[in-house]
């Protein structure tokens, strides 16, 4: 009896579930073709036992279909005075990008439809991408999703399983949407130069057809087997790097660079917008934590090296909450830091002020670096040992740093003599190039007049000064090439304390690039020839 029961039970209960599901998909709206299907579905589903897997696979399929948006809509405001508020009051600097966002933005205003390019955020990181994309979706009144594309090498990442297999998924265009619960958020695709292609296909080209307003009103993902329309949605992108970026994709969109912050500049977004937040997040007023702000500038100079504000960010907010710590166990009013007591909090500080050579020496010369955390100075070390004329070069050079290498011997080989040198130094020794500075891979050709520099230093055994950097390539002639990232490589020299920076004539036409502070603090040389540089770097 009592299993008569129970079976007829769960039949009850099925079928109450099936019933249920049916009013989910009725009530989703969505388009007929699919609602058949999803109908035609739930019919299969009905027929199929519980205790079979196919039925929690089309359970899971059916789940998902209804849990998507299909018609939802957030209603935009159109009101660009209020994001140009929002942008001026969240952010501090900026101007250009703020300038672009709302050029964007007034396009799409006007023309009551989304912009046929998508906009990207490149910068370092935190510099502010992500939470700009974030100010655009409040100030725009829409939902906000974000996928991250870092590391993703399969296309069914973007594009989703095939429903055959068991536990197959959507994909993450699709699981964003689900999120998001209208079909017009604004979604950002964060990291869209770190994606990888292999032997599983090509994400980049399941990326376009997300990208091209013209293909994605039915954008196919595998799993749901069906069109979907993305035509709503409002994409950006974020990259570090703009080379990285597939260049049929770098086509569609319309770059925003967002560059590194000047320590001046980080003292402001710490004072403005930081502190107040994380005071205001930690629920401390106030009068209660005092931050003297020369201690800001310290903690800038001697815990953090970075393009952004992030760490700056993290350490703000250990020292809030290390004060409400002790505002609570000690019962005192209010905590002050100063320069003096910081380290209490922070402990010891990680970076000595500026990374200058202290001592000058033979063959050691500060090149300066373009990399995806902003510009940072790289020294070159060379030395020559008794050998057969080899070159021999180590710490993960790139091709074309290299080349640059072998260029640059040859230079100072081809001219020893004007540069006092004894040719037989060349044959009877090998020379040595050192990069040292980490794993880092290090390419682009920008090192070439510093490794000239630093083989001259060490083979005329004459010293180098030790606050100058440069950067800037080299033609086997000796002329200097320009080089990008002027404005990143100045502000690291400026960082690490260098006072004299030489750049290739050529790159003069980048000087307003390099913020004020900058340049009152370095002095500027334009180099058209090796010669020159190397009469300034060498005592
Ligand atoms: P990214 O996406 O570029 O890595 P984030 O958007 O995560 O950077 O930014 C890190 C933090 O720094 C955020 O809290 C952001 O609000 C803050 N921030 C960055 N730049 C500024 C700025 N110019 N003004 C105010 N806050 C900023």
């Amino acid at each position: 009896m009592r299993a008569i029961q129970n079976e007829l039970g769960d039949k009850v209960r099925r079928e109450e579930e099936i019933e249920e599901l049916r009013e989910l998909i009725i009530k989703a709206k969505m388009p007929k073709n699919i609602e058949e299907k999803a109908l035609q579905e739930l019919a299969r589903l009905r027929s199929t036992p519980t205790a079979m897997a196919e039925s929690s696979i089309i359970k899971t399929y059916l789940d998902f279909l209804v849990a998507l948006p299909w018609h939802e809509q957030s209603e935009d405001s159109n009101d660009l005075v209020a994001v140009k508020e929002a942008l001026d009051k969240n952010y501090y600097g900026l101007e250009k990008v703020k300038e672009r966002i709302l050029e964007y933005l007034a396009v799409k205003i006007m023309t009551n439809k989304n912009p046929q390019t998508i906009l990207c955020l490149v910068g370092p990181p935190g510099v502010g991408k992500t939470s700009l994309a974030i100010s655009i979706a409040e100030a725009l009144n829409r939902k906000f999703v974000k996928a991250s594309l870092g590391g993703v090498r399969d296309e069914s990442e973007i594009r989703g399983h095939r429903r055959t297999y068991i536990g197959a998924l959507p994909g993450r265009i699709l699981n964003g949407m689900k999120t998001a619960q209208t079909v017009n958020p604004v979604f950002l695709l964060d990291e869209i130069d770190k994606m990888a292609s292999d032997y599983k296909g090509d994400p980049a080209s399941a990326m376009l057809e997300v990208l091209d307003p013209e293909q994605n009103a039915n954008f196919s993902d595998h799993y749901l087997e069906e069109p979907y329309d993305l035509s709503q949605v409002l994409f950006i992108t974020t990259a570090n790097y703009l080379e990285n970026i597939p260049a049929p994709l770098r086509d569609r969109m319309e770059i925003v660079e967002l560059s590194s912050y000047t320590e001046h500049e980080k003292y402001e977004i710490a004072i403005r917008h930081l502190i107040p937040k994380q005071l205001e997040a930690h629920g401390l007023k106030e009068e209660q934590f005092k931050l003297d702000s020369n201690v800001i500038y310290y903690i800038i100079q001697h815990y953090t090296r970075e393009a952004g504000v992030r760490e700056l960010n993290r350490y703000i907010g250990s020292l809030i909450r290390k004060s409400i710590k002790e505002i609570l166990i000690s019962k005192k009013e209010f905590v002050h830091i100063t320069k003096d007591n910081v380290e209490e909090y922070l402990g010891k500080p990680k970076f000595v002020h500026n990374e200058l050579e202290k001592v000058e020496r033979v063959g050691v010369v500060t090149g300066l670096a373009y990399t995806q955390y902003g510009g940072d100075t790289l020294p070159v070390e060379v030395t020559y040992y008794k050998g057969k004329g080899q070159l021999v070069l180590t710490g993960k050079l790139g091709d074309v740093m290299k080349e640059s290498a072998q260029t640059a011997l040859s230079y100072v080989k081809a001219n020893a003599e004007k540069f006092d040198i004894n040719p037989d130094l060349f044959k009877e020794n090998d020379v040595h190039i050192h990069v040292p500075e980490g794993a880092i891979p290090k390419d682009g050709p920008s090192a070439g007049i510093t490794i000239a520099t630093a083989i001259y230093s060490a083979l005329s055994n004459r010293v180098v000064r030790n606050e100058v950097g440069m950067t800037g390539e080299i033609t086997l002639r000796g002329l200097v090439l320009p080089i990008g990232g002027l404005k990143e490589k100045s502000i690291a020299a400026h960082r690490s304390g260098l006072k004299k920076i030489l750049i290739p004539k050529e790159n003069l036409r980048d000087l307003d690039e390099i913020p004020n502070e900058v340049k009152e603090s370095l002095e500027i040389i334009a180099v058209e020839t090796v010669d020159e540089v190397f009469k300034n770097a060498i005592k």
